[in-house]
């Protein structure tokens, strides 16, 4: 029997599937999961090149060429409470990863001073601990806020694990915190595979507090743990609902004496399509490249920015090291991308 010409509507093609769906979110419509999805399953090279051209073009259209740099200060180390299985610092694993108390306010103004000389927008406090409450380490924490605020060399944002309560959140609203880090790190579905001492929903809670208070947020995940594409799929959906305004996306360098010690790497174009999906599905936030860029990416990371990354990690990791921030640089001015100074990374998202 002859098909009507109703009938024989035209099968898209992988490469029109793509250009579609770009003009789409191009044009301010949100992704669907399915079709999040079906990007996240693409296997074949040309095809994820082709996601990454649109992903760039994304990034181009809402971001222009900034690129929102940050680093990060480990203002106390090791010797954490809780079991995430990625982590050097917890107190479950050998690692033999540095430990100490809260950091002094010297060592937090001389980040500042040398974000301040790179154009680096923002330093983070970053704690391993549990969470913070009430009580004399929160005056402590609000002190050094208040130094790398009065200081007016950098954002002043933290990392400081689960928040106990809404009067948490205000005081460091108050301290003059702009953004916190609290990254959901996985789907809900995968989150107990690799930590069993909280859970996903007191993450949740806490990113709740930081909201109502007024606190921007800085979330994301660690990508290269054992999870699935859905899994990568379902943090990024769980991101946009939440509402993140930087998007890290770390990516696992396993740790010797950690459970994840012995967990292969992804592959370069895996990351890359991770990246260019995450830009689909949240195309306005700045998607930051994090930690484990330089061991699992090699000479292949300046791509992450044609895949759709707007926003670098600068400098040493937690328990890692990184390039030298001018190498990063150097990239950036290669590629004819600018460290984005003055935005801060919030404006044009809603
Ligand atoms: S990721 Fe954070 S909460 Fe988990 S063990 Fe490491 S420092 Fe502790």
């Amino acid at each position: 029997m002859t098909a009507t010409l109703v009938d024989a509507k035209p099968v898209m093609s992988i490469h029109e599937r793509i250009a579609a769906l770009t003009r789409s979110v191009l044009s301010g419509e949100e992704i669907s999961r399915d079709d999040a999805m079906w990007c996240f399953e693409l296997e074949n090279t040309a095809d994820i090149f082709d996601l990454m051209a649109g992903a760039n073009r994304i990034r181009e259209h809402f971001k222009g060429n900034k690129i929102h740099l940050c680093s990060i200060v480990n203002a106390k180390a090791g010797a954490c409470s809780e079991n995430c299985s990625f982590c050097a610092q917890s107190s479950f694993h050998q690692t033999g990863s540095p430990k100490y108390g809260f950091v002094d306010p010297e060592p937090v103004l001389e980040a500042a001073d040398e974000a301040n000389k790179k154009s680096v927008t923002a330093v983070g406090l970053v704690a391993a601990w549990r969470g913070l409450k009430e009580g004399a380490m929160l005056d402590e924490v609000c002190d050094r806020i208040r130094d790398l605020k009065k200081s007016g060399k950098t954002r002043p944002d933290a990392s400081l694990g689960l928040i106990g309560s809404q009067n948490v959140a205000d005081r460091l609203k108050d301290a003059g915190l702009e953004c916190y880090g609290h990254n959901l790190e996985s789907s809900q579905r995968f989150f107990p595979k690799h930590c069993t001492t909280h859970t996903f929903e007191d993450r949740l809670a806490t990113i709740g507090y930081l909201k109502k208070a007024g606190i921007k947020i800085c979330s994301g995940g660690i990508i290269g743990m054992g999870e699935t594409r859905e899994d990568r799929c379902d943090l990024a959906m769980s991101l946009r609902e939440i509402g993140a305004n930087v998007v890290p996306i770390n990516i696992l360098n396993p740790i010797k004496g950690t459970p994840f010690e012995n967990l292969p790497q992804l592959p370069p174009m895996e990351i890359l399509k991770t990246i260019a999906c995450f830009r689909f599905i949240l195309p306005k936030q700045e998607i930051m490249i994090a930690g484990g860029r330089t061991v699992n990416l090699r000479d292949m990371q300046s791509m992450v920015f044609t895949a759709g990354a707007s926003a670098l990690m600068v400098g040493n990791y937690l328990t890692t090291l990184n390039q030298p921030v001018e190498k990063d640089l150097q990239m950036l001015k290669d590629l004819g991308l600018d460290p984005d100074w003055d935005n801060h990374g919030f404006v044009d998202q809603q």
